[in-house]
């Protein structure tokens, strides 16, 4: 990392250039001692530190003294980008300092605290509270590994389950400019020498990439090299997969988007009918909230390549119901030639295809937002097709072999009716519990309860 890295890991920033460049050997040595030694890691610590220090603008508490602060607080004040309070955290310090062989005296900070302002111990703070201190000692960089931004920042601010963590918006955008970053942030080169060089920046290279895959079945919407929904690509993780909710769905409302959401929804359209277009180059409004491993919490549209798949005919169809329309065996061909193509371009292995399903409910984060698709599509069985085709296993077009679905069944009218008929009056007549009881101690029905409401006006 240079000086004008560290001020694009900052933004916003407002410190001059010069004392970035005096901060940013301790910032450096800060990063090695807490073992940042991954992009992950080190746009976790970047944010983070950025965030608590309005980046990098405040060494100190701002405020010295309050009629609520006891001696020891205010004597040992909030000091260092991650503010170190309280003498015992100080005294903490100073050991962790001795153990490491960065001072001789473990007192040091206790008998001076004002040292911490200094660059040198006030980075060296943050190190030992990233490594040692906070709500759950020693796991941050863990949960950087996971790309758990979320847990990250909880590590830092407090942990209140079921509450964000104070800035959490800005923490969130701060971590996802760091990522765009990629291995800039790092102090040496990713210590992968000769292994895969991350794809980072918008793909231009989707044309080239998937022409030999795919031949005559490659389409390109006009202007595709130019559009996105604003700003750039960080570091692409690999690909999420998505249905439209209607196989009518073509290429060009997937670059129109929604009147709810701004498109294009997704850089890839692939048609019933096996035919593939290349919509958009820039990031995409397909991923929404979500988490995964590897991936920002909410935050994969810049780190991700979205595929909307037209599917299914039948609209009705539910997650439950899925099953009952079968994939055309052309989609999901396509389908399983592009996940190879990109896969193998991106250098990434195959579990780097999720579904939005997945990303949306699946990951470390929980539940973001309820999403089913791709329906009616084993992701396992389908990253097994696309690790097969990318170890030429499939010899031209093969058809794939999915489970035969069974035939979408509309319920009977006589069904329908009696469902009306429950939902109205409870099952078999005898009302319903949670809308209460009458004077006769019987259960309500909706009519009673809707009247019992209005009475009570
Ligand atoms: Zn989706």
């Amino acid at each position: 990392m240079d000086a004008a890295t560290l001020r694009a890991a900052m933004q916003e920033t407002y410190v001059s250039d010069a004392v970035l460049s005096q901060y940013l050997p301790y910032f450096l040595d800060a990063m090695k001692a807490a073992e940042i030694t991954t992009e992950l890691r080190a746009a976790a610590w970047c944010s983070q530190l950025g965030h608590e220090s309005a980046g990098l603008k405040y060494m100190a508490e701002i405020q010295t003294s309050d009629p609520s602060w006891s001696e020891d607080r205010t004597r040992y004040r909030g000091r260092g980008p991650i503010q170190l309070t309280w003498s015992s955290n100080y005294r903490k310090f100073g050991q962790w300092c001795k153990a490491n062989g960065y001072v001789d005296d473990s007192e040091l900070f206790v008998n001076q605290p004002e040292l911490v302002e200094q660059p040198k111990w006030g980075f060296l703070a943050s190190s030992w509270y990233w490594l040692k201190a906070g709500p759950r000692p020693g796991q941050i960089n863990s949960y950087a590994d996971a790309g758990d931004i979320l847990a990250v920042s909880r590590c830092i601010n407090g942990w209140i389950e079921g509450q964000y963590p104070n800035g959490w918006a800005d923490r969130q955008a701060r971590w996802n400019r760091c990522l765009a970053l990629g291995d800039a942030l790092l102090d040496e080169t990713p210590s992968n020498p000769g292994g895969p060089v991350p794809v980072s920046g918008d793909p231009v290279w989707l044309e080239d990439v998937l022409r030999p895959a795919l031949g005559d079945r490659l389409k390109t919407l006009d202007g595709w090299e130019s559009d996105g929904v604003g700003g750039t690509m960080g570091n692409i993780w690999g690909v999420i997969w998505h249905h439209t909710g209607n196989a009518a769905e073509t290429a060009e409302s997937i670059s129109q988007g929604r009147p709810d959401l701004q498109g294009p929804l997704a850089q890839i359209h692939i048609a019933p009918d096996g035919i593939v277009t290349i919509v958009a180059v820039g990031p995409c409004n397909h991923a929404g909230a979500g988490s995964w491993p590897g991936l920002p919490t909410d935050g994969a549209n810049q780190r991700t390549i979205g595929i909307e798949c037209a599917w299914p005919r039948n609209t009705a169809l539910t997650e439950e119901t899925a099953n009952q329309e079968r994939w055309p065996d052309a989609q999901i061909i396509s389908m399983r030639d592009v996940g190879a193509a990109l896969t193998k371009h991106l250098g990434v292995p195959v579990s780097h295809n999720i579904s939005h399903r997945e990303w949306a409910r699946f990951g470390p984060a929980g539940q973001r937002q309820f999403k089913w698709d791709p329906g009616n599509l084993d992701m396992d069985w389908f990253r097994g097709e696309i690790q097969k085709d990318i170890d030429g296993g499939f010899d031209g077009p093969s058809i794939p072999q999915q489970p035969e679905p069974t035939e979408f069944q509309y319920p009977s009218n006589d069904q329908m009716l009696k469902d009306i008929w429950d939902q109205m009056r409870g099952v078999e007549g005898k009302g319903w519990p949670q809308l209460g009881k009458d004077d006769k101690g019987n259960n309500l029905t909706v009519v009673d309860a809707l009247a019992k409401l209005l009475s009570d006006k």
